[in-house]
C-alpha cells in the first residue's frame, strides 16, 4: 500500500446518497439534475451561460467548431498543457501555434502578440495548477485596433465578433478568482473540466461557460451546444418524453457528449461545499506544503496567491532549483520507493510524439523545458492527513539529499 496516494477522488455517503437517489429517480442521463448543475455553475461563477457536457475536452472542441475554425486557421496554444489543449484543435483541422510559458507556467502574455497572423482565430490560455492567466492583458491585446484590423473573419460568428476568440481552458481553475472576478468570466469561453482528479468531480464531465460580448446571445448559444452534443436534436431525451413529444427534427450531422444525471449528482453535491469545504482544505495542504519546504534554498515553491488573483489550489508544482531532467528523474524514483505518489505536470507537447510528427520542437520552448525539467507535482486531495503531507515533505527533502549536490 501506498503511504501516500496522488489524488484519490473524495467519496463519501453524501455523493452514494445522491447517486443512489438519481438511479431511485427513473431518470439517469441527461435531465432535471444536469440543468441544476448548470444553473447552479452559473450561480457561483458568474457566467451568463454554463452548459454540461460529457467532457471538458469536448466542450473545447464544440467551442471551436461554434466559431467555425477549420483548416487554415491557427490557434495560439500555450506549450505547457494537457493534451486536450490542442489536440482538440487538430480535430477541427485547424494548425496550432505554441507559446512558450512564463516562469508561473502560464502562457507568457509577452510572447503572444508576435505570434498572430492574419490566420490567427482564437487564444487558449491555460490556467495551470488553478493559477489564472494575466486575462485582462490578453483582453486587452484582442481588442487593439492594430490586432484587430489583423483578423480575418471566415464564418458568421467570427464576423460578429470581430476580432480573435479567448476560449480559456479553466479545466484545473474553477473556484480561482482573479481581480475579485471568478475563473469560467474571465475570458469569450472558459470549459471546466470535472474529471475524476480534477477539484470538482462528476467521474468524467465539463461545462462550457459563456460570457460572450454583444451582439452574442449567450442563452441560445449555450443552447446550441447541447444541441451539438445531442447529435444536433432538436429535443433531448427528456423533452421527447413530454406527450405528444415524439416528433423530433435533427438540424445537422452532430456529436455525442451530453453530461448524464448520475455525473450532475456528484457535482451538486461538491459544488455545494466547495468553497466552504473543499477550497479550504486544498488552500490548507498548499500552505502546509509551502511551510515545510520554503526553508530549503533548492525548492522553489509555486505562486498560489498574489496582488489580484487566488489560484484553485488544483496540483501543487513544486520545482527544484538547479537539477537537470536526469535529476528530477532520479527524485521521482527516490520518492516512489518512499511509497509516495508523485507526478509530472505536464510534458511540453513538443516532447509527445503527435506533436513531434508534427514538426514541433521543445528547443523552441526553453522556458517551458526549463520548469517541465524541475517538476515535481505533489499529492493534493480532500482526504490527506497533516501527517501524510509531513512524509511526503520528508520523501521530498531525502530524495533531493540523495542527489549529493
Ligand atoms: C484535465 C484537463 C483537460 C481535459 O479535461 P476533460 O474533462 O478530461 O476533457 C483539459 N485541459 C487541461 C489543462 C486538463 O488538465
Amino acid at each position: 500500500m501506498t503511504k501516500v496516494p496522488f489524488a484519490p477522488p473524495r467519496m463519501d455517503q453524501k455523493i452514494i446518497d445522491e447517486v443512489v437517489a438519481t438511479l431511485n429517480s427513473g431518470w439517469i442521463t441527461t435531465g432535471p439534475r444536469t440543468s441544476l448543475l448548470e444553473e447552479k455553475l452559473s450561480e457561483y461563477t458568474g457566467a451568463k451561460e454554463v452548459t454540461c457536457l460529457g467532457s471538458a475536452t469536448a466542450g473545447m472542441e464544440l467551442v471551436l467548431r461554434w466559431f467555425g475554425i477549420g483548416p487554415g486557421d491557427e490557434v495560439i496554444v500555450p506549450v505547457y498543457t494537457y493534451c486536450a489543449t490542442g489536440n482538440v484543435v487538430l480535430h477541427c483541422g485547424a494548425k496550432v501555434v505554441f507559446c512558450d510559458v512564463a516562469d508561473d507556467f502560464n502562457i507568457d502574455v509577452s510572447i503572444i502578440e508576435s505570434l498572430i497572423t492574419n490566420n490567427t482565430k482564437v487564444i487558449m490560455p491555460v490556467d495551470i495548477g488553478g493559477l489564472p492567466c494575466d486575462y485582462s492583458q490578453i483582453m486587452s491585446l484582442v481588442n487593439q485596433n492594430h490586432v484587430m484590423a489583423k483578423f480575418n473573419a471566415t464564418s458568421p460568428e467570427q464576423k460578429s465578433l470581430g476580432r480573435i476568440l479567448v476560449l480559456a481552458d479553466a479545466a484545473h481553475s474553477v473556484g480561482a478568482r482573479y481581480g475579485g472576478k471568478m475563473s469560467a468570466c474571465l475570458a469569450d469561453v472558459s470549459t471546466l473540466s470535472f474529471h475524476a482528479v480534477k477539484n470538482l468531480i462528476t467521474a468524467e464531465g465539463g461545462a462550457v461557460c459563456l460570457n460572450l460580448p454583444e451582439p452574442f446571445n449567450n442563452e441560445s448559444i449555450g443552447k446550441g451546444l447541447k444541441c451539438s452534443s445531442l447529435h444536433g436534436q432538436s429535443k433531448d431525451a427528456l423533452a421527447k418524453t413530454k406527450a405528444g413529444g415524439w416528433k423530433y427534427d435533427v438540424l445537422y450531422p452532430g456529436y455525442k457528449c451530453n453530461m448524464t444525471d448520475l455525473q450532475a449528482a456528484i457535482g451538486l453535491v461538491e459544488l455545494a461545499r466547495y468553497d466552504d469545504d473543499m477550497l479550504v482544505k486544498r488552500h490548507h495542504i498548499f500552505k502546509s506544503y509551502e511551510a515545510g519546504l520554503s526553508q530549503y534554498s533548492w525548492a522553489q515553491c509555486p505562486v498560489f496567491e498574489t496582488d489580484n488573483k487566488v489560484s484553485s489550489f488544483h496540483v501543487y508544482m513544486l520545482r527544484i532549483r538547479g537539477i537537470s531532467e536526469e535529476q528530477r528523474d532520479t527524485m521521482m524514483i527516490k520518492i516512489a520507493e518512499q511509497e509516495v505518489a508523485v507526478n509530472v505536470h505536464f510534458q511540453p507537447l513538443p516532447l509527445l510524439t503527435a506533436y513531434k510528427n508534427l514538426g514541433h520542437d521543445i528547443m523552441d520552448y526553453p522556458s517551458a523545458y526549463d520548469q517541465y525539467s524541475r517538476e515535481i507535482t505533489l499529492p493534493v486531495f480532500y482526504d490527506i492527513s497533516d501527517e501524510q503531507i509531513q512524509t511526503v515533505i520528508d520523501a521530498i527533502v531525502m530524495a533531493y539529499e540523495s542527489l549529493n549536490l
